[in-house]
C-alpha cells in the first residue's frame, strides 16, 4: 500500500463513521502567544475543548502537519539519529467534540488498525494512565476495562504521567492518555526479549504509533487543573510510523514516504544511502531529507527564514541540514533547493500549497543555501580553532563570547555550534551565550527600530518573488 492510500484509507474509515474531514492548518501558528507551530494535531483546535468556539461537527478527522523543533515537545536532536522522530510529521487524527468518549475512541482504533490495516493483534501493545497522587489524579481503569476487550491484559501496560497524560504545552487543554505500541521485530528477535520490556523504551522497532488522549482538563497559568466543560477525545497517529509498520519496513525512511527524496540527495552527490544507523553519511542523508520537509512546509505555509521567532526556527533547521550535507555529503554547492521539486510531486496531490507555493519556497531556499555557504567554510574552520584552542587549555565548554561570534560573523545557530563541539565532548557555555545574545538585541534596538518582516502574504509575494538579500548583523533580532 502506498504511503497516500494508507492515509486516504484513515480518513474514509472515519468519514464513515460520522467524522467531518477537514485540512490540515499551517504548520506555522500566526495567533497564539502560546506556541509557534502545530505541534499535534489538536492545536487547531484548542479554542473547540476551552469552549471558547463552536466546532464545525463534533466529530471530526484530520492530517496535520506537525512541527517539533521547540518549546515542550522537541525532537530536534534525535533526527537523522534514529529512525522515528522527524522535524516535520504528519499527524493523523479523529477528534469527539464532547462527543463519544473513550470506548468509542478505543474501539475504533482496533477496528483500524486490525481490521482496515490488518495489523496481526499480536504486535500490539496499549499502555494506560497509572494515576498520580500529587495532582490527585486516578488510574484509568475505563480505558483498561474497554481495552480488556480487545486484547490481553498482559499487554496493557500501566504508563506514567511524562508518557499517558497528555499536554500541549506548559498551559492548555490536557488528560490521561492510551498509547498504542507497535512491534515491528523479526520474529528471531521477538524470542529473545519479551515486548513488553520494549515499549516506551526508545527502542526503534517497539514503537509508539497512536496516542488517544481523553481531554478532560485545562493546565491554567499557575499550573493547576481545571476540569473543561465538557470531555472530548483527541487522537494523534504518527503517520510515517504508521506507513513504516504497513510497508513492512524497519525504518520511516524506507517508506515511499522518504524514498523519492533518498534518490535524488543519491544522484546529486553521488553517495549511497545504507541505512545504517551510526554511519555520518547515513546521518546525513536522513537530517537532509527530513529537514528539507519541515522548511518547505513551513515556508509554504508562509513562514520565511529569518533571524527572529519562528523564521530564526526554520533557518537553524535549514542551516543544520546544510552544514550536514556540507560536511559528511561534500555538498559545497546549493542543493537542496532542488529537492523541492520532489517534494512537490510526492505530496502535493493532497497538500496543494506545495504545488502553488513551488516556486517561492525553491528560490527562497536557493537564497539561504547560497548566502550560508558563503561563510560555512570560514566558520567551520573559525569553530575547529576555537575547539583546538579550548582543548588546548583543559576546559570543556567553549565560551559564551566564542559561539555568539561563530553566529554573528559566520550565521552558525548555537545549535550547529553545540553538535559540532559534542562530536568533541565538549559542551557550550549557554548562558554566556544568551548573554550575549541580549547585548545585541540590545545594541540593535536601540541602533534602529527597523522591522524586518519574515511572513509573507502568500497571493501577493508567490509571483513578485525575486530574493532577499541581509546579513545576520543588519536584521533585527526579536
Ligand atoms: P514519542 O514517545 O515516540 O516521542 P510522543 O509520545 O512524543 O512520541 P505524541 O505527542 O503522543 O508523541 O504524538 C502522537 C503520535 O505522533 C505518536 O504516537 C507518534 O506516532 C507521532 N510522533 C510524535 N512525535 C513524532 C516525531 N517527532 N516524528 C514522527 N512522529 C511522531
Ligand atoms: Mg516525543
Ligand atoms: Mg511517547
Ligand atoms: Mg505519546
Amino acid at each position: 500500500m502506498t504511503s497516500q492510500q494508507i492515509r486516504q484509507q484513515f480518513l474514509d474509515f472515519f468519514k464513515e463513521k460520522g467524522h467531518l474531514i477537514v485540512p490540515s492548518a499551517p504548520i506555522v501558528l500566526k495567533d497564539d502567544p502560546t506556541l509557534m507551530f502545530s505541534n499535534s494535531g489538536m492545536t487547531q483546535f484548542k479554542d473547540y475543548f476551552l469552549g471558547y468556539k463552536e466546532p464545525k461537527s463534533p466529530r471530526i478527522a484530520d492530517t496535520q502537519k506537525c512541527l517539533r523543533v521547540s518549546g515542550k515537545h522537541n525532537d530536534l536532536d534525535d533526527v537523522g539519529r534514529d529512525t522515528y522522530h522527524h522535524t516535520m510529521f504528519e499527524m493523523l487524527g479523529n477528534w469527539s467534540f464532547g462527543d463519544y468518549f473513550k470506548k468509542e475512541a478505543i474501539d475504533y482504533a482496533w477496528e483500524l488498525l486490525t481490521e482496515v490495516y490488518k495489523i496481526p493483534k499480536e504486535n500490539l501493545y496499549v499502555t494506560i494512565f497509572e494515576g498520580d497522587a500529587s495532582e490527585n489524579l486516578d488510574r484509568d481503569n475505563d480505558a483498561y476495562n474497554f481495552w480488556k476487550a480487545h486484547i490481553s491484559e498482559d499487554r496493557i501496560i500501566n504508563g506514567n504521567k511524562k508518557d499517558n497524560f497528555w499536554e500541549m504545552g506548559e498551559s492548555g487543554p490536557c488528560g490521561p492518555c492510551s498509547e498504542i505500541h507497535i512491534d515491528i521485530r523479526t520474529e528471531e528477535e521477538k524470542a529473545k526479549v519479551s515486548g513488553l520490556d520494549l515499549v516506551n523504551n526508545d527502542h526503534p522497532q517497539v514503537v509508539e504509533v497512536w496516542n488517544l488522549v481523553f481531554m478532560e482538563f485545562n493546565r491554567k497559568a499557575d499550573g493547576s487543573l481545571e476540569k473543561l466543560p465538557s470531555r472530548h477525545v483527541d487522537t494523534g497517529m504518527g503517520f510515517e510510523r504508521l506507513c513504516m509498520a504497513l510497508q513492512g519496513k524497519t525504518s520511516n525512511y524506507d517508506t515511499d514516504v522518504f524514498t523519492p527524496l533518498i534518490a535524488k540527495v543519491e544522484e546529486l552527490s553521488g553517495k549511497k544511502y545504507t541505512g545504517i544507523l551510526e554511519d555520518e553519511k547515513d546521518i546525513a542523508i536522513r537530517v537532509v531529507v527530513d529537514h528539507i520537509r519541515a522548511v518547505a512546509f513551513a515556508i509554504a505555509d508562509g513562514q520565511l527564514p529569518s533571524n527572529g521567532g519562528a523564521g530564526y526556527v526554520i533557518r537553524r533547521i535549514l542551516r543544520r541540514g546544510i552544514s550536514y550535507a556540507y560536511r559528511f555529503l561534500g555538498m559545497k554547492e546549493a542543493f537542496l533547493y532542488e529537492l523541492v521539486a520532489i517534494l512537490k510531486n510526492e505530496m502535493g496531490a493532497f497538500f496543494p500549497e506545495l504545488v502553488k507555493q513551488e516556486r517561492l519556497v525553491t528560490e527562497v531556499i536557493r537564497e539561504e543555501e547560497i548566502s550560508f555557504l558563503k561563510t560555512i567554510e570560514h566558520g567551520l574552520k573559525r569553530i575547529d580553532l576555537i575547539i583546538n584552542d579550548t582543548i588546548s587549555k583543559g576546559q570543556k565548554t567553549l565560551s559564551g563570547v566564542d559561539v555568539f561570534e561563530l553566529y554573528d560573523t559566520y550565521g552558525f545557530p548555537a545549535d550547529l555550534s553545540r553538535i559540532i563541539a559534542e562530536e568533541k565532548q565538549l559542551t557550550v557555555d549557554e548562558v554566556g551565550f544568551e548573554e550575549e545574545m541580549n547585548k545585541q538585541k540590545q545594541r540593535s534596538k536601540k541602533s534602529s527600530a527597523q522591522k524586518v518582516y519574515d511572513w509573507v502574504v502568500l497571493e501577493e509575494k508567490a509571483e513578485s518573488f525575486v530574493g532577499y538579500d541581509h546579513t545576520e548583523s543588519e536584521t533585527y533580532i526579536t
